[in-house]
């Protein structure tokens, strides 16, 4: 054998070696997380053949990364003690197509233009390194007894060199001579190292430093993972020093295998302020980051989740840009938000306490999820939680609660949009549910109205705003005969004419001499007020032309009916102010400088008498 032979590369290598040169731009520093995996992959492997009893040279050797970065020299240097390559490997791993991965990747990176970074998935990520280098030197000996080191030297353009290489110890170093230098700068290597390597199972050192200190612990047994290393873990990954709300460390293997750490923080950031959160959840394929706040890995409404999700099912022929698309991918985000909702479902029951205060923190998003998300709609209607009129103020409850307590009589589920505890209790759509002993949810946050309206029904009860509730009252009518009550209606939606849809008497009222009421199907009060504030602009499309319904049983409506005989145009301004006074417990007055101005005319007309 000649000291020095030449080699050509393979057709396919020489091709895939041109583009890698020629024309990805982008991702160029991948190429240190691709040779650091392979660092890995042969330390793992040297592992594997020690505890299986296999005879090794320099066994006592210590399994370890050692990076060096050379400025002046323009050079950096990875360095490991893993199984090490022979001659014959050398040719085969290095110089010829040991898997079928190179032409899939060619693929790709025509369909992708220049996205490099998914290299190492296609088998061929040591050639990444000639992205960053023109010169690659392996200095390498394999760990089997007998063998001596090698040195494999290429451009990258017109083949390699094999020569041998004495006194070497086990394992392979690998020495770019860069083209920039970018990546003999010490800063910029470690902060590549800590974005893609991290969790890489070996120690890595940086000139001497060591460089990743948490472990992925995602794929250990939960029961040998000790609380403090979650504490340090996701004080890495979820940049948060508060402890999380909660954590949720799963395996799978059917349909998926996947190893997932998920937490969720104990504040959310939207609370705060107008910031949206980002989905922080980050995509491996066996501790080596993927892609980080992996799109389309769980839903917008779950966006916040941190994390990891490791799974070795992702497929060769993915792209980024696909990935999100990906039948995997949706396959993926399917079991993960599935699981997901388990959980929480699970901590809601075993812990409600701690569950209300996640509610508070993040339920704005699940609530989201109720409105935009059919397949999830079901799973998350039962995490939501609602102040009704049977909890303490501040406490709330669930739906199933609420379904185990409505009577049999009770076939619908009631709510009512309020500014506060207060004004849902003094809200006239409450007094026929109280009378009749049916709870109310109360709801303070207007968006509450349309997760409502997209959620419909819960356990086969429809869920309907108490404005539209159609129950009755059995009562007779006392202060006002039934003739009398018509009579009055007639002469109040004279009154008010056009702004007024109808005017009837009610039987929904206990306390309050008269009501509101929506008169579209599928409209609320509330519901028209939120559009019409959300139309400003738009002009009178949205303006609430609503029932009047009055109380026959109120003494009001007694001294009415008689006034509008004896004093007509009285009793008509008194008529407006009952309308008045309606609309602002509906919340429909927007302007009430008319009726200030008219109220201070019937003072005016009291202390006179
Ligand atoms: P992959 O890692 O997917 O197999 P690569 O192109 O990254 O593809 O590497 C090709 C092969 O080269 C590896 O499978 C391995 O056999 C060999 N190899 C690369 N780096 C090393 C190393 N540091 N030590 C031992 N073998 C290596
Ligand atoms: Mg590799």
């Amino acid at each position: 054998m000649s000291t020095n032979e030449k080699h050509q590369f393979q057709a396919e290598i020489a091709q895939l070696l041109d583009i890698v040169i020629h024309s990805l731009y982008t991702d160029k520093e991948i190429f240190v997380r691709e040779l650091i995996s392979n660092a890995a992959d042969a330390s793992e492997k040297l592992k594997f053949l020690q505890t299986s009893g296999t005879e090794v040279v320099d066994p006592d050797a210590p399994l370890g990364i050692a990076i060096v970065t050379d400025e002046a020299a323009k050079t950096i240097a990875i360095t490991d003690a893993g199984i090490g390559m022979t001659h014959g490997e050398l040719i085969d791993n290095l110089g010829t197509i040991a898997h079928s991965g190179s032409r899939a990747f060619l693929e790709q990176i025509k369909a992708n233009k220049g996205d490099a970074s998914l290299i190492g998935q296609f088998g061929v990520g040591f050639y990444a390194a000639f992205m960053a280098a023109d010169k690659v030197t392996v200095n390498t000996r394999s760990c089997k007894p007998g063998e001596e080191g090698w040195k494999w030297e290429s451009d990258g353009k017109t083949g390699y060199e094999i020569e041998p290489a004495a006194n070497l110890p086990r394992g392979t170093t690998i020495l770019l001579h860069l083209k920039e230098e970018e990546f003999a700068k010490a800063d910029r290597i470690r902060e590549i190292i800590k974005r893609y390597s991290n969790f890489v199972p070996f120690p890595i050192t940086l000139n001497g430093e060591a460089v990743n200190t948490v472990q992925a612990i995602w794929t250990r047994n939960k029961s040998d993972i000790k609380e403090e290393e979650y504490t340090e873990f996701y004080e890495y990954m979820g940049h948060d020093s508060e402890a999380p709300a909660y954590r949720l460390h799963f395996n799978a293997d059917a349909p998926l295998s996947i190893r997932a750490l998920l937490f969720v923080p104990s504040r959310s950031i939207e609370q705060l302020g107008m910031t949206r959160a980002e989905s922080e959840v980050h995509l491996y394929c066996r501790k080596v980051l993927i892609e980080s706040k992996a799109k389309g890995l769980f839903p917008e409404w779950l966006r916040f989740l941190r994390g990891v999700v490791d799974s070795e099912d992702l497929p060769l022929n993915i792209s980024r840009e696909t990935m999100q698309d990906s039948a995997l991918m949706q396959k993926l985000n399917r079991v993960l938000t599935g699981r997901f909702l388990k959980f929480l479902d699970e901590e809601a029951k075993a812990d409600p306490e701690n569950y209300a205060k996640f509610f508070a923190e993040h339920g704005h998003c699940l609530k989201e999820g109720v409105a935009i998300d059919y397949e999830h709609r079901a799973a998350l209607s039962k995490l939501l939680r609602f102040e009704s009129s049977l909890t303490e103020k501040g406490k709330q409850t669930s739906l199933a609660d609420y379904v185990s307590r409505m009577p049999d009589e009770q076939k619908e589920i009631y709510f009512i949009l309020a500014a506060n505890r207060e004004s849902a209790e003094a809200s006239p759509y409450f007094e026929v549910l109280k009378a009749k002993g049916f709870e109310a949810l109360f709801l303070y946050d207007p968006r509450d109205e349309f997760v409502m309206d997209h959620l419909r029904e819960f356990e086969g009860k429809p869920v309907q705003a108490a404005e539209k509730a159609d129950l009755a009252l059995d009562q007779e009518f006392t202060a006002l005969s039934e003739e009398e009550a018509k009579g009055l209606a007639a002469f109040i939606k004279e009154t008010l004419g056009e702004r007024v849809h109808e005017v009837r008497a009610s039987k929904r009222l206990v306390g309050s001499p008269a009501v509101a009421v929506e008169s579209e199907k599928f409209m609320t009060s509330s519901m028209r007020r939120i559009l019409k504030a959300m139309n400003r602009e738009g002009g009178q499309s949205f303006e609430a032309k609503p029932d009047l319904e009055l109380n026959p049983n109120h003494a009001m409506m007694a001294s009415l009916e008689k006034m509008r005989h004896t004093d007509a145009a009285l009793a008509a301004k008194v008529a407006e102010q009952i309308f008045d006074n309606a609309r602002v417990a509906a919340g429909l007055l927007e302007d009430p400088r008319e009726m200030l101005s008219r109220m201070n005319e019937l003072l005016v007309q009291l202390l006179a008498k």
